[in-house]
């Protein structure tokens, strides 16, 4: 699934704004690896970002991608997305969004909901420290999976 063009452009422009911010080297496989998680709405894998990335430099690595993807994250400029069949799984929206994943496939997509943006942050947690986002995983079996088709 591909996601609209100016969504993609949009992410782009970001992560180079981001990147000139933070001092950021934005060498050639860095924004190759950007721009295949976030032309992707799956919430990849690195496998899975290696196989697009492959097309354009042939000669990179996973591991060269997983270095990259760590790199990035630790500068907020990527998410992990969680863990799924033990692999991570990485996200290019960094907006406030939840998940819904489905336990059949493991595809995560993404949703946004105005009930809620209007959730307070429980004791409990304000208990540990000062909150600053909150997101929320709902599980379930994806449309597809119901349908008994391949997503
Ligand atoms: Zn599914
Ligand atoms: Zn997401």
């Amino acid at each position: 699934m591909t996601l609209p063009r100016e969504t993609v452009e949009a992410r782009l422009a970001a992560f180079r704004e981001a990147c000139v911010q933070k001092r950021l080297r934005l060498t050639h496989q860095r924004m190759e690896v950007f721009r295949a998680l976030a032309s992707s709405e799956e919430h990849p894998d690195v496998e899975s970002i290696h196989r697009v990335v492959r097309k354009r430099i042939p000669t990179i690595s996973p591991d060269t991608i997983y270095r990259n993807l760590k790199l990035l994250a630790e500068h907020g400029l990527v998410s992990v997305a969680g863990m799924s069949a033990d692999r991570l799984r990485f996200d290019a929206n960094m907006g406030p969004h939840h998940h819904f994943v489905c336990v059949k496939c493991g595809r995560i997509r993404d949703f946004t909901s105005r009930e809620l943006e209007h959730i307070a942050f429980p004791a409990e947690a304000r208990a540990f420290g000062a909150p600053c986002s909150m997101h929320l995983e709902v599980k379930g079996v994806c449309s597809a999976c119901q349908k008994g088709r391949k997503p």
